[in-house]
């Protein structure tokens, strides 16, 4: 078996901040800061932001991603942006990213929906998903099971030639780490990615093409340029998705200057003599 080469991914999401006045600027600063070998650069900024940053960054290198995408094509849906108005702003989606899931009560069943439509439209999906704390503290099978159970609702509508080419990546945001200052191992990480990628074959059987071998998983909750290294330091983790460092350039240049070490281990960059 061909082992696999996955991407390092590093994707900025920069929730419900900036405006389309100050988003272009950020992003050229941010693009100029992480420029690294081998290293795959995202950045999600609110949908009204989307046409400046993808404007600022055109022939950079660095996707664009929305934040979230309604889960039907179109309709009576006021306030909702659909997978088709998204195509010539981004080519990345987050999906399922539990702050969606508390605050907007979307459901496995919804996100399910949503990783349908983005694919259908040609858009990437970081699906995210994730255990509240008190589901860590009953311990990390428990935990596993749960985002195991995720990752399957996830992928199900979605047949296995589709996934198999849509470029689907998985960020673990274990919730409890989300915007809170406090972090899980890279240790804990590594085994979550581990179930991560069991629950894609899982749920890709045997007869399509989708491996979670293949899948890139990354880690996010309070990722910073202090504490990335020993997300890095795990061969499971592909990277990380960024929320409140995302928005500062010198913690972004620290986090993406580490993945460009993993890179060029992986062999997807030139190591640095
Ligand atoms: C996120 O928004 O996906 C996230 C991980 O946020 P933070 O890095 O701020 O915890």
């Amino acid at each position: 078996m061909i082992p696999p080469m996955r991407p390092v991914i590093v994707a900025g999401n920069w929730k419900m901040h900036t405006t389309p006045a100050d988003a272009a600027e950020l992003a050229r600063t941010m693009e100029a800061r992480t420029r690294v070998p081998g290293v795959t650069r995202v950045l999600c900024p609110p949908f009204v932001c989307l046409a400046p940053v993808r404007d600022a960054l055109a022939g950079q290198n660095v996707g664009v991603g929305a934040q979230d995408v309604h889960h039907h094509l179109g309709g009576a849906f006021t306030g909702d942006i659909s997978a088709p108005m998204l195509r010539d702003l981004a080519t990345w989606v987050i999906v399922g990213h539990s702050e969606r899931r508390r605050y907007h009560h979307e459901t496995n069943e919804m996100v399910a929906e949503k990783v349908a439509r983005a694919i259908e439209n040609g858009l990437r999906p970081i699906l995210c998903v994730g255990e509240e704390l008190e589901v860590r503290e009953e311990g990390a099978h428990v935990a596993e099971a749960l985002v195991a159970d995720q990752v399957m609702d996830a992928l199900q509508p979605t047949t296995g030639e589709a996934l198999a080419t849509s470029g689907l990546v998985i960020a673990y945001e274990p919730i409890w780490a989300i915007g809170t200052g406090r972090n899980a191992s890279g240790a804990d990480a590594a085994a979550m990615a581990q179930a991560i990628r069991r629950a894609v074959d899982a749920a890709s059987g045997d007869s399509i093409g989708l491996r979670g071998a293949d899948t890139p998983v990354l880690y996010g909750g309070s990722v910073t340029g202090a504490n990335i290294d020993q997300f890095f330091a795990e061969a499971e983790i592909d990277g990380a998705l960024v929320g409140g460092a995302s928005l500062k350039p010198d913690e972004m240049a620290a986090i993406v200057a580490r993945a460009g070490l993993t890179a060029a281990a992986r062999g997807l960059a030139p190591a640095r003599s």
